[in-house]
């Protein structure tokens, strides 16, 4: 057996299972149904990865839509109301000239969502097709998607920086809309996703294929 064929043996193919809390490496024919050590149960693949993964990326892709279409903030001063959606807000300041907050808030808000969205069907989706298609490229898009989410937040924090400023300066109120509500949820929602795909799956059907 030479290194290449070796890449593609998964470590439950071998009878090992690892503690997903401490860590600790079980052998599969010994291992009880809980970690000898911290008490946690063991399982080869985290449960019923693909259905909630699919469950909270449904659920993202419909909060995605109040998401964009109601206001994330409301903004009154001197008795008139006006109320900004996320795009209404970027197209806003790329019209009063600071167009580098705009490009951070349309990438931080309106792309990088859909994109880590998008990878992450793709991938629930090329796991449930059985696809074999180059599973190291499939799992650094993984990664790529895991690292992305963090940086959604930035649209909730000007936000709320905003707010704090305003109200302090005493010039207007501002109040975050319902929007940065369903905003939130849909980050929230596409972390929960993305920690529900086990990405050893995309390796398991790897090493099918190359038995
Ligand atoms: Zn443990």
């Amino acid at each position: 057996m030479n290194d290449q064929t070796n890449a593609w043996i998964t470590a439950a193919a071998v009878g090992l299972i690892n503690c997903h809390n401490c860590g600790l490496l079980h052998k599969v024919a010994q291992a009880h149904a809980c970690c000898h050590r911290c008490g946690t149960p063991l399982h080869l693949r985290k449960p019923d990865s693909l259905s909630r993964t699919w469950a909270y990326l449904l659920a993202a892709y419909v909060l995605y839509i109040p998401a964009n279409v109601l206001p994330i903030m409301v903004t009154t001063s001197l008795g008139s109301t006006q109320s900004d959606t996320i795009l209404s807000g970027v197209s806003y300041l790329l019209v009063t000239g600071s167009w580098l907050v705009a490009l951070v808030i349309f990438i931080a808000s309106v792309f990088v969502p859909v994109l880590k969205l998008v990878i992450l069907t793709y991938l629930v989706i090329s796991v449930q097709m059985r696809s074999t298609w180059h599973p190291r490229e499939r799992t650094r898009l993984y990664r790529l998607a895991e690292v992305m989410g963090r940086w959604s937040m930035v649209d909730i924090y000007v936000v709320t920086l905003m707010v704090a400023l305003v109200k302090i300066q005493g010039l207007a109120d501002i109040d975050a809309g319902s929007g940065a509500v369903a905003f939130g949820a849909v980050v929230v929602l596409t972390m929960l996703a993305a920690m529900s795909f086990d990405p050893r799956l995309i390796w398991d059907n790897a090493e099918k294929n190359h038995e």
